[in-house]
């Protein structure tokens, strides 16, 4: 194991790493922006580095004075938690350049799941059910691309092959529009993502989010961790998710679950990740493979008992993987609700000083955050301020644990989503579960 890491994230997730790095023994370095500097884990960390000033672009995405961080500090290896540069294969190739271990995928891998069209294509072939489609980068020919998109039956979505964050994507319902919408998806891709290269697929109106956890050693053995159910979404922003996937049998999980790990061999992937999938009408359709850990990945851990980050840690340094698929059993349902500092009904971010702050308890109850009593949240950066996770022996008791502890959460000073949340909780149709990633737009009025 290694005896020092930098972690280079901020928030919630760089005290969740933190706190894995303490149980097996292994010493911090916490790098932040100047706006940072009061943040929980930089107090905890045995060292920290002021990498630069508050903008991400000149701290958390500043490769060389996070690099010359690990350098000072004498650290091994380098977390890159979620977001920022955590899928950034350019990193992952300069912290090995530079002697340190990147813990995450090889920055080959990273780069190859980074481009949607390459991505869709090593599913295909590892036998990983995909959205029907172009399968492959949309050409120049009107009539050609005409063709395909009556083949694969209107309506049909472009998108950009390097795109993320729900941007670089149109949905088409019929030929009239078809070519203009081409040629805009193209140029947009172009101008936000450097890469104009486009494909197409089956629109599907109203799917489930479902995705697969994964992790994979170095020693060829891969397993997975069952799935999340992610469908209570705002503008592509999961809200809540839950695990497992209500109405997913034992057999279909075990069936998908199975061919993400065998891909995982397949494409020698390493770490932790995840296969994110659209589910319809009991269908599974491959969109993208996240190659980091996830904001949500606590609801796997509470089912299932795996320390993600720990595992990781384990991975990163050249173990084997601490269980194989048989020792991995589903127990229990677990559900997260993401606490942002926003207006509940606006959705305008809300930073500002936490006059009070008093977290739920109780059976069952997780809470991962970094807030404290008098601690300011800062306007730069992502307005989640921590996760709310719930577990209990069955959906109906998570839930109700749920609603207890979002009632007991007190959080002043700053606008929080709290109230959103009671509202999703509170839902008939949540209850039920199975609802559709257009759920919470419609039931907003959005
Ligand atoms: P990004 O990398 O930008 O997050 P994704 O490929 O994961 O892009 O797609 C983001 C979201 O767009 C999905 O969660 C889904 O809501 C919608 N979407 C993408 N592809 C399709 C599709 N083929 N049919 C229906 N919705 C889709």
């Amino acid at each position: 194991m290694f005896d020092k890491i930098v972690i280079a994230n901020r928030g919630e997730i760089a005290l969740r790493i933190l706190r894995a790095c303490r149980e097996l023994g292994v010493k911090t370095v916490a790098v932040h922006s100047t706006a940072d500097k009061d943040l929980k884990h930089v107090r905890l960390a045995d060292e920290s580095v002021c990498i630069g000033p508050p903008p991400s672009s000149a701290s958390y995405l500043n490769i060389p004075a996070i690099i010359s961080a690990a350098e000072v500090t004498d650290a091994e290896a380098i977390h890159p938690g979620y977001g920022f540069l955590s899928e950034n294969a350019d990193f992952a190739e300069r912290v090995e350049e530079s002697g340190f271990t990147f813990i995450g995928p090889r920055g080959e891998t990273i780069r190859q799941m980074g481009d949607k069209v390459a991505a869709i294509e090593a599913m295909k072939k590892a036998g990983v059910p995909t959205v029907p489609g172009s399968d492959g980068p949309l050409g120049s020919d009107d009539e050609t691309n005409m063709m395909l998109a009556r083949r694969i039956g209107y309506p049909i979505i472009i998108k950009a092959a390097g795109g993320g964050g729900g941007r670089g994507m149109r949905v088409v319902h019929a030929e009239g529009s078809l070519l203009n919408a081409i040629s805009l998806t193209k140029s947009e891709a172009g101008s936000f993502f450097g890469n104009d290269m486009v494909y197409m697929e089956k629109y599907l109106e109203n799917p489930r989010h479902i995705e697969i956890q994964v992790l994979a050693d170095t020693h060829g053995n891969a397993i997975h961790l069952g799935e999340r159910d992610c469908s209570m979404q705002r503008r592509h922003q999961k809200v809540v998710e839950e695990a497992p996937a209500p109405g997913i049998s034992e057999e279909l999980r075990n069936e998908i679950g199975g061919r993400c790990a065998q891909a995982c061999i397949d494409i020698g992937y390493r770490g932790a990740g995840t296969f994110e999938f659209l589910y319809e009408n009991g269908e599974f359709y491959f969109i993208e493979m996240n190659t980091r850990v996830q904001v949500e990945h606590p609801v796997t851990e509470m089912i299932t008992g795996v320390d993600i980050v720990r595992e990781q840690l384990l991975i990163a340094s050249g173990e084997k993987l601490s269980y194989t698929q048989g020792q991995i059993q589903i127990r229990g349902h677990a559900v997260e609700c993401r606490l942002n500092a926003e207006d509940p009904v606006s959705f305008m971010p809300s930073p500002g000083k936490i006059e009070r702050a008093h977290m739920a308890g109780g059976l069952g109850i997780r809470v991962d955050s970094h807030i404290y009593n008098g601690y300011t949240v800062p306007p730069h950066y992502d307005s989640m301020i921590g996760k709310l996770i719930a577990f209990g022996p069955s959906r109906d008791t998570a839930l109700a644990r749920m609603r207890t502890a979002l009632d007991e959460t007190i959080i002043e000073g700053i606008k929080t989503n709290i109230a959103l949340h009671r509202k999703i909780i509170d839902d008939a149709n949540f209850q039920l579960g199975g609802t559709n990633i257009h759920y919470l737009e419609k039931k907003l009025g959005l």
